[in-house]
């Protein structure tokens, strides 16, 4: 096996210092190596839930696995710093380049196109004098600013938000510029573990008795903010955007303590004195320091299948999960013989960007979960893995045969196919 890579480690080297994963560590990382402790935190805004890795964390986790496991294996060369086109790895340093055939087949990852702010500047123009920084540069910042924008929507803007407030920035010195309200799903229900999974699996009870009650999507959503499924940070606008944040209701009244949120599109051009939007214009005072959070962080590219004769395309086969479809896809890979078979189980599941999009990822999970349950040993497989934190749970919760859990375990078989085909009703797929 040989790993080329344009940088060393990915986008979490280039992440800012005090970002963290949004849902627990416990879903995240290779499969063969936990990532974290599996500890509950003691304190702070994710106190009482599974934490979460640092950055830092994570890349120590990725490296350790490349030189721990990889490497001493002597099946496995890494070149970093390499950048892969048209069977040519070039050594972006020397400029030496090398001709690469492989034998077996290509895993291309250039697909999903990782945006972030450290590495992509803003779209709109800065006029100069004006000061806007990466979220990143915040923890460099020596000296007191009057007035902070921050601009985005997405979870990035949220990090950046709570991190100003957790820092004691009165929230009244910060405007924010969010161009559209955000669907944004209560970590609660993220927990891994048989602790948690009562409270989970009830709250998926919920979740789909509710949809398969609905009459629209905006009514189901509102019924789901009732039951703290989702937030809106501003439960009084009109949600049009979703891109599966997660946060936890303590991260939540730091989002709602901005009450300067200016809602007038997106940003063409910052000037010294005023920010020129879309729909309008707002002033701003003279020392305010800008803070750019408006990359696309995982951007919405175009299906295409994932097993192509000689290559891999890894996408999502289940929403939201990065690494969970990453070892599927390799599961796949290793166990089936066709690319029809192996396709037929690895439907591609999209990156949100709009609140029926989590409507239609019940579907998507539910065609390739379908697909995994006719394949010999798939479930004992996906029960056996940490990355699946449902499967095994639920088999235990169905062995120990505890009865508070089977009532909502029904409740959830019960209510699956009712929802779905609302679902599909309410998608306009009926
Ligand atoms: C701020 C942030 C927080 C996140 N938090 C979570 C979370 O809590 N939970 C979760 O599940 N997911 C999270 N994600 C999403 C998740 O991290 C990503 O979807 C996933 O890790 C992407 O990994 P990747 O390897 O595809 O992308 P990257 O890390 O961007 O890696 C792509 C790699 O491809 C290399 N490359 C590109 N082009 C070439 C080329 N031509 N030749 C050679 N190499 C090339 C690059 O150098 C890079 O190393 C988060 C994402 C971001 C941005």
């Amino acid at each position: 096996l040989l790993i080329v890579e344009q940088s060393r480690g990915g986008h979490w080297n280039d992440a800012y210092p005090y970002v963290k994963l949004h849902q627990p560590s416990s879903y995240y990382g290779v499969n063969s190596r936990p990532l974290g402790l599996g500890k509950i935190d003691q304190i702070g805004l994710n106190q009482g839930m599974h934490e979460l890795a640092t950055g830092a964390e994570v890349s120590a986790h990725f490296d350790a696995v490349m030189r721990e496991r990889l490497l001493p294996s002597e099946r496995v060369q890494y070149l970093p710093m390499h950048n892969y086109e048209d069977g040519v790895a070039t050594n972006l340093l020397s400029g030496s380049q090398i001709k690469l055939t492989y034998r077996q087949k290509l895993v291309d990852c250039r697909n999903d196109g990782t945006s972030i702010p450290a590495k992509d500047p803003p779209k709109f123009e800065i006029d100069e004098g004006v000061r806007c920084i990466p979220l990143g540069e915040l923890t460099a910042l020596s000296e007191r600013v009057d007035r902070y924008t921050i601009i985005g929507a997405g979870k990035t803007a949220m990090d950046a938000v709570v991190f100003l407030c957790e820092q004691g920035v009165d929230p009244d010195r910060i405007d924010w510029a969010r161009p559209r309200e955000p669907w944004i799903l209560n970590r609660r229900f993220f927990q891994s573990g048989y602790e948690f999974f009562q409270e989970k699996i009830e709250s998926a009870a919920r979740e789909l008795e509710e949809a398969a009650q609905a009459t629209s999507l905006e009514g189901l959503y509102e019924q789901w903010e009732r039951d703290k499924i989702f937030f809106r940070i501003d439960p009084t606008r009109a949600a049009t955007m979703f891109r599966c944040p997660i946060v936890s209701e303590q991260e939540l009244l730091h989002l709602r303590s901005v009450k300067n949120v200016i809602r007038l599109g997106h940003i063409k051009r910052i000037a010294t004195d005023k920010i020129y939007f879309t729909d309008g214009e707002a002033r701003c005072a003279p020392n305010t320091l800008h803070v750019h959070c408006s990359a696309s962080g995982i951007p919405v590219v175009p299906k295409q299948p994932i097993f192509q004769d000689r290559k891999i395309v890894p996408q999502f086969v289940r929403r939201c999960q990065p690494t969970f479809s990453a070892s599927v896809i390799a599961h796949l890979e290793a166990i089936l013989d066709t690319d029809e078979a192996k396709n037929a189980a690895a439907t591609p599941v999209p990156m949100a960007t709009e609140p029926s999009d989590w409507l239609r990822f019940y579907l998507l999970d539910d065609k390739n979960m379908n697909a995994w349950r006719e394949i010999d040993g798939m479930m004992e497989w996906l029960a056996s893995i940490r990355l699946d934190p449902n499967t095994g749970t639920m088999l235990r919760a169905q062995e120990e045969a505890q009865p508070e859990m089977m009532a909502a375990i029904s409740r959830v078989m019960a209510a699956r196919g009712p929802a779905f085909e609302r679902v599909r009703m309410l998608l306009g797929e009926a």
